[in-house]
């Protein structure tokens, strides 16, 4: 009996041997599982990318949720081991690597500890204002959804108060600011549905209750710190969990270090250019008596005069629309890209419940509606005092209004995301790479320029290459400078005044521009790297295969690069050569 049992455990493990591994066949079934699960167990991940599957269910934030994930991790690194790579083909490798990428991931997560110090992770408002966003239900089916979401609201902040340890003043400051903006979202937007639906308010009173409990509760920890009963935690996460999390997150074949040192040649290179075109300037614009001996003082003077033609505040938005034509016009002229005018971009007025902050950004219709309408959204500066209408004018104009638009859409991000979209690879669509998306916009910048943008009159009337080069300098200045301010603050130990030096001196940034940008490097970490990385990493690319192929051609190597989706660059580049 004995010989029998250990010849069928020999036999079961001699056939496990010999299965044979999974091959590209396999890779579509096992893709489409793996997201119908990741959502299953990231419910407001599914949320926050339009997938309304599981609207009623808020999370709770804990160690058994954590456990769960790593589990879910765990169990599916395992099956991607039962693939055969080689067999993959380049997409399949791409969605692979992502999804790897992704699932180990949760290691780092879990060694960041981001739920002992940051509790502005802690605020749903942007779930809940998803959940009303959805078009496919009646509003009786949100109110429902949001009312059981909202159930679970006086154990999330319970669970929150106890796994909060000690915070950075930063962002248990951030955290109090934005709570309340979602206690105001509930009395006023979301009340109002719950009346027009006639439903129950009792779980949305509970609900804003827990929040101000926990408000109260981070309110008294930002006391004790500011008595100095307890020292708040350093926002700088240090040299180790940043190189970490720049690998995890930016994907790039560079280290962060690298990066940084690129960026800090590249800074010196632009000082260089720009004092060039300064000095063609200054006799048009700068009196000779006025002239600073300083090279960057003098490129600051010129950059100021230069800076002073723009448009006036009434017709700021208009301006914006009447140059999207012309730029769609200047890349289909060139021949630089396919341009797809079945999904125009609409400009519109930024909507309350953004940021609020004068200037653009683009909405672009998630994985799940890829049908959807793009906007462009333009800030208001209805609300700015004239001088600050002012100042706000001089940053965004007459030529930086121009590069504005060429990052924000055409050919930057309202191209890239369209093109993104209609990848086949929906793992691409949902592990969006951060460093190709902000990558491409500024590399966009940089090639229309390339291709002639500098001298265009249809803009201009009259042609201004030189005012163009310098202010277009001035943007790729402080792309290069967001790489350095984020790796020196975490990394270097980069004081306040160091940074404020940084912006103001070396990128001719204005104060309350570098101030803001100093707040949003203590908040995050390594996200202000993704547009110099993937910038560098593009323009790279490109560089590359134009050396190696004699019949380079400028529209294909965009096509091709652009229908690789949103994956990291160093995918995109092996897929592409
Ligand atoms: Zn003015
Ligand atoms: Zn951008």
């Amino acid at each position: 009996m004995k010989g029998k049992y250990l010849w069928i455990i020999l036999s079961s493990m001699l056939f496990a041997c010999q299965s044979p591994k999974k091959n590209d066949g396999d890779f579509d079934a096992f893709s489409k599982i793996f997201i119908e699960d990741l959502w299953k167990q990231y419910p407001n991940w599914a949320l926050s990318v339009g997938y309304h599957v599981y609207d009623s269910i808020l999370e709770i934030s804990d160690d058994e949720t954590r456990k769960a994930q790593l589990e879910f991790s765990n169990r599916y690194l395992k099956m991607l081991d039962n693939f055969d790579i080689e067999t993959l083909s380049a997409t399949h490798k791409t969605d692979y690597y992502l999804i790897k990428n992704f699932l180990s991931s949760r290691t780092f997560y879990n060694e960041l500890k981001a739920y002992e110090w940051n509790p502005s992770d802690a605020n749903y408002g942007n779930l809940l204002f998803e959940i009303f966003n959805n078009n496919k239900a009646t509003l009786a089916q949100k109110v429902t959804n949001a009312s059981k979401f909202l159930s679970r609201s006086v154990e999330y902040y319970t669970k929150w108060k106890k796994q909060l340890k000690i915070p950075t003043k930063e962002h248990n400051a951030l955290a109090i600011s934005q709570l309340q903006g979602t206690i105001a979202m509930m009395r006023k937007d979301i009340a109002d549905s719950f009346l027009q639906a006639k439903a129950d308010t009792t779980v949305l009173q509970q609900a804003v209750r827990s929040i101000q409990d926990f408000i109260v509760h981070l309110q008294s920890i930002a006391s004790n710190i500011q008595s100095g009963k307890i020292q708040s935690k350093s926002f700088r996460i240090g040299k180790d969990l940043f190189s970490k999390k720049f690998e995890v997150e930016i994907q790039s074949s560079y280290t962060a270090e690298e990066i940084y040192k690129k960026a800090l040649a590249e800074k010196q290179s632009i000082h260089q250019q720009m004092f060039t075109y300064a000095q063609k300037l200054a006799p048009l614009y700068i009196k000779k008596s006025n002239t600073p001996k300083d090279t960057l003082a003098f490129i600051k003077s010129v950059i100021d005069a230069v800076s002073r033609s723009h448009i006036d505040r009434t017709h700021f938005q208009d301006e914006i629309v009447r140059q999207i034509p012309i730029l769609s016009d200047f890349v289909r002229g060139k021949n630089l890209l396919n341009l797809d005018s079945s999904k125009p971009l609409e400009v519109r007025k930024e909507p309350e419940w953004m940021a609020g902050i004068a200037g653009a950004s683009i909405s672009s219709p998630g994985p799940y509606d890829s049908n959807g309408k793009t906007f462009y959204n333009v800030g208001s500066l209805a609300s700015y005092s004239p001088s600050e209408a002012e100042s706000f004018l001089r940053e965004y104009n007459q030529y930086t209004l121009q590069i504005l638009n060429i990052h924000e859409a055409i050919p930057g991000h309202y191209v890239q995301l369209l093109h993104s979209n209609a990848s086949p690879s929906l793992v691409q669509a949902i592990l969006l790479n951060g460093a190709m998306i902000e990558g491409w916009a500024v590399y966009a910048e940089r090639m229309m320029m390339e291709a002639g943008w500098d001298n265009n009159t249809t803009i201009n009337k009259v042609a201004s290459p030189d005012e163009m080069w310098l202010m277009y300098l001035k943007w790729r200045l402080r792309v290069c400078c967001n790489t350095i301010l984020d790796y020196s603050v975490h990394v270097l130990d980069m004081t306040e005044e160091e940074a404020l030096h940084l912006l103001q001196y070396e990128a001719f940034q204005e104060k309350k521009e570098a101030q803001s940008k100093w707040k949003r490097s203590t908040l995050s970490q390594v996200q202000l790297c993704s547009y110099f990385t993937g910038y560098t990493e593009i323009y790279e690319l490109r560089e590359k295969i134009k050396k190696e192929n004699k019949n380079f051609d400028l529209k294909t190597f965009h096509e091709q690069l652009l229908n690789c989706g949103s994956a990291p660059v160093k995918y995109i580049s092996s897929m592409m050569r």
